[in-house]
This record gives C-alpha cells, structure tokens and sequence, in this order.
C-alpha cells in the first residue's frame, strides 16, 4: 500500500457511514486514545462508528472508553469501514480479525515499521516518523473539519502523552508539542488531570508488585542490559493484573548506564510477553522481530513460547548480541 496524504484520508472517511475501529491486542494509551478520538470525530459527522475491543481496558485509561467502546462482534451485521489502528498487520487484533474481514472496504492507520505491514488495505497511512498515531489521528479529523471536542482533545493527549513517555522519548518532535499545544487551546481543556488520571491512580498492590518485580531485577552486559520478570505468583500475592505492571519498565530505564530494559511477563506456564525498550542507540525491534513480534526501534515487544526461565537465557542472549552489533553500528 502507498501512503495516501491526510487529506486523502479525510475525504475517503467522509463516504461511509458505518464503520468500526480496531485497537490492537494488549490495549495501550496510543491505540485506544487515537480509536476513541477517530470513533468521536466519525459520529461527530453523524456517522454510526465504534471501537471493537476485546481486552480488558487498563485501568489507568478507563476513563477514555466511555460511549465509544464495544465488546460486542455482531455489533453491526454488515458495515463499510474497517479501519485498523496503532498497527499494521491483522494478526496484531486477536479473533477480531473475522470482523475485521466483514467490512466493505478497510484501512490503515499506524506509526509503527512499514515491514510490519503485511495486510492488504484499500487505503490509509503509516507514519513511522511519527511519534504517535494519535498524531495522524488529529491532522487527518482536522483535514476533514472535524471539531476538536474536549473528549477528542483529552483522547489525543492521553495518547501523545503514553506514547512518547510523557515527551521524553527520542520520538517526541516540534510537531508533537505543536499538536499538544493547540489541544491546550481547547476550552475545558486541562492536562493536569488527564496527566493524574493517567499517572497517578495506581493501586496499593501494583506499588508493591512494582517494588518486588524491580528488587529482582538481574543485569548483564556489566550494567546496560536489564532484565525482570513478573510471573503468575507475583501477581497472586499482590492481588493485581498483568496489566498493572506496565510502569515497571520506565522505572529500569531511569538507572544510569542502562541502554536496554526488558520485563517479561509469565501469560501462563508455556507462554511469556517480553517489552523492550532503548535509551539511545540499540534497536531492539530488531531483537523482537527475531522472536516473530515486532514494534519500534526504541520501544518493541514480543511473544515467547515457554517457561520464564527459557525466555529469560533466550532473549538475554540475543539482547547482549544486540549491543553488540548496535554498538559497532554507531
Ligand atoms: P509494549 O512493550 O508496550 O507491549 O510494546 C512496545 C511496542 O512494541 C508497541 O509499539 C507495540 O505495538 C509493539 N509490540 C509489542 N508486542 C508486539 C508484538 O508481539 N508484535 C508486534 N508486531 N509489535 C509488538
Ligand atoms: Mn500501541
Ligand atoms: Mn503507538
């Protein structure tokens, strides 16, 4: 698929009329920030549009899924649109798929590589350079008028803020700030609470699986790879959910001297999720794409089948090649 232009985009968009957005799985501020504010600027057209998700929301950004959100598959019999969002590939939205496949015409809007993109797609735009999609989100609803909303508003910042690590990812640009300082122009508009909403609702246990998950932190290559995992057990005896435990991984990135974090997390006793990330020069979306998964260069993960302990030996090795190779790259 070629790049169609944001007005492009807007135009086509405005000839459906039903149509369904799709998050992909493991559900994070980005996808669902930028379905919500798609879904809102659609029906704002008066179009019949909503979210189709079938994770449980994370907690911290529950307060975005409001109206738009549905778990429902048979929400419309037949529709127009199927629009796949923050990823591009559909083996990145689970069983949602079959619906996806139901769809007229579909589309795609994503930042992530291009090589992920192995989905035929009527039209769309994937957008590496950008920090966000949420960003692509915004530029495409202004192309076709769209009123920024304060529910769309706070949905773009929401999104904005996660992905770039509240700006201070190496993906974060001028046009980034730029997006966010028009979204501060919308009346009601207040980031203090969406940043409180979004950082500061954690509960008791997730503190206390944080301080475990991190207190058994492990490190290879003298100090700049760092490895934890959050199994089964640790969430039992914190009474939390895998979800709870995503902050964990910016916390090992704050050490000095660390250039690769990496958090497995135990699904069940033969799978395991790993998140990578890359302070400044590794590429560990090529260390994930090694394992079959994929994402950015500084920020990427994967899905390991077997036990913590294989993925733990596995992945380490491959990280301490990585470092390797990135640093003889630079
Ligand atoms: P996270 O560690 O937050 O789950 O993911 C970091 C980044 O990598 C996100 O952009 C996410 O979309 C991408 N990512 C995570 N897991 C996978 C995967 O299994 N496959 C692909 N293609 N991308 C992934
Ligand atoms: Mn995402
Ligand atoms: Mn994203």
């Amino acid at each position: 698929m070629t790049n169609n232009t944001y007005k492009e985009i807007a135009l086509k968009l405005h000839g459906y009329d039903k149509v369904l957005i799709f998050p992909h799985v493991n559900m994070d501020g980005d996808c669902l920030g930028s379905s919500a504010a798609l879904c809102h600027a659609l029906r704002g057209f008066g179009k019949e549009a909503y979210v189709l998700a079938d994770d449980v929301t994370p907690r911290n950004l529950d307060f975005l899924e409001s109206g738009v959100v549905t778990r429902d598959y048979d929400v419309f019999d037949e529709y127009d649109l199927a629009i796949l969002v923050d990823c591009g590939s559909k083996s990145r939205i689970g069983e949602r798929a079959a619906v996806f496949d139901r769809a007229r015409e579909n589309a795609v809007i994503d930042h992530h590589g291009v090589s992920e993109n192995d989905t035929e797609f009527n039209f769309g735009i994937i957008e590496p350079s950008s920090a966000a999609t949420a960003e692509l989100i915004y530029l495409i609803a202004s192309e076709m008028g769209a009123e920024v909303t304060l529910r769309i508003a706070q949905c773009i910042f929401a999104a904005i803020s996660t992905d770039t690590g509240s700006f201070q990812h190496s993906n974060t640009t001028a046009r980034t700030h730029k997006i966010v300082s028009e979204i501060y122009e919308v009346p009601g508009f207040d980031g203090n609470k969406i940043a409180q909403l979004l950082y500061n609702r954690k509960s008791l246990g997730a503190i206390q699986l944080e301080g475990r998950v991190i207190s058994e932190m492990e490190t290879f290559s003298g100090g700049r790879i760092i490895m934890s995992a959050v199994t089964q057990a640790h969430l039992i005896e914190t009474g939390t959910l895998m979800n709870e435990s995503d902050g964990i991984i910016q916390k090992l990135m704050s050490i000095d001297g660390v250039e690769i974090a990496c958090v497995l997390k135990e699904t069940d006793d033969k799978t395991v999720r790993a998140s990578l990330r890359a302070k400044s020069y590794a590429n560990v979306a090529r260390v994930a794409k090694s394992f079959g998964g994929g994402g950015h260069i500084r920020a990427a993960g994967l899905t390991f089948e077997g036990t913590i302990c294989e993925a733990k030996a596995e992945i380490a090795k491959a990280l301490e090649a990585e470092l390797v190779r990135s640093n003889d790259e630079k």
